[in-house]
């Protein structure tokens, strides 16, 4: 039987201008077909993203930090001062539907019910028979090959990514460390990103992203 490659590959559907952060910043939306696991993923490209080495970040959807600006984690803080930085040095955003550290939203309220009563997050996805962390960011080198990227700096402070994209043939030329914005809401949280998830939190900026535009 011949394998069936030749329309599969992930190739670029669509790319289009929005403006966004109410119109401080303008982002070209760029989405995909045939991606491997078939979620509709989808980049950003922000400034003068044809660059050598064009600043990425990384960024799991979490609906609950990104859309409502929850202050129990820093994902829409984070969301934030990834536009703002991306736009001014040239790069872009892999914006990944895997909410929840990929166990979803339902899965991800629960934990924080769990949390409630006393867990740390990875604790908690442990009580509901989760891994730590079941992201798998192996979708997005397949959307920076389709993009013509394979040398990138990556805008993160989670070692575990930089692994994974330079697993899946992404050099990642360099690493830059993203703010933390810690709160009293999100605290405990941090300290578990921080212990359990070896996440490179040294910075101990507390103050919030000064173009944060919803609090
Ligand atoms: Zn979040």
């Amino acid at each position: 039987m011949i394998a069936d490659t030749g329309d599969k590959a992930v190739k670029v559907r669509r790319q289009v201008e929005i403006p966004v952060l109410g119109g401080r910043y303008l982002a070209t939306f760029i989405t995909f077909d045939n991606l491997a696991d078939g979620k509709e993923h989808f980049a950003l490209a922000l400034g003068d993203w044809h660059r050598e080495k064009p600043l990425v970040r990384m960024h799991s959807e979490c609906v609950t930090g990104d859309v409502f600006m929850s202050a129990r984690c820093d994902c829409g803080p984070q969301l934030e001062e990834a536009i703002v930085r991306i736009s001014a040095e040239g790069g872009l955003i892999l914006y990944l539907r895997q909410e929840g550290r990929g166990i979803g939203l339902i899965n991800k309220l629960d934990a924080y019910a769990l949390q409630d009563q006393g867990m740390n997050t990875y604790e908690a996805n442990r009580a509901l028979g989760f891994e730590d962390d079941q992201r798998d960011f192996a979708v997005a080198a397949e959307m920076l090959k389709s993009l013509g990227v394979d040398h990138i700096r990556l805008l993160t402070n989670n070692p575990r990514k930089i692994e994974q994209l330079t697993g899946n043939g992404i050099h990642v030329d360099d690493r830059v460390g993203t703010r933390v914005y810690r709160n009293d809401h999100n605290a405990r949280y941090l300290a578990a990103k921080k212990e359990e998830g070896h996440h490179a939190l040294d910075t101990d900026d507390d103050s919030c992203c000064p173009a944060h535009s919803k609090f």
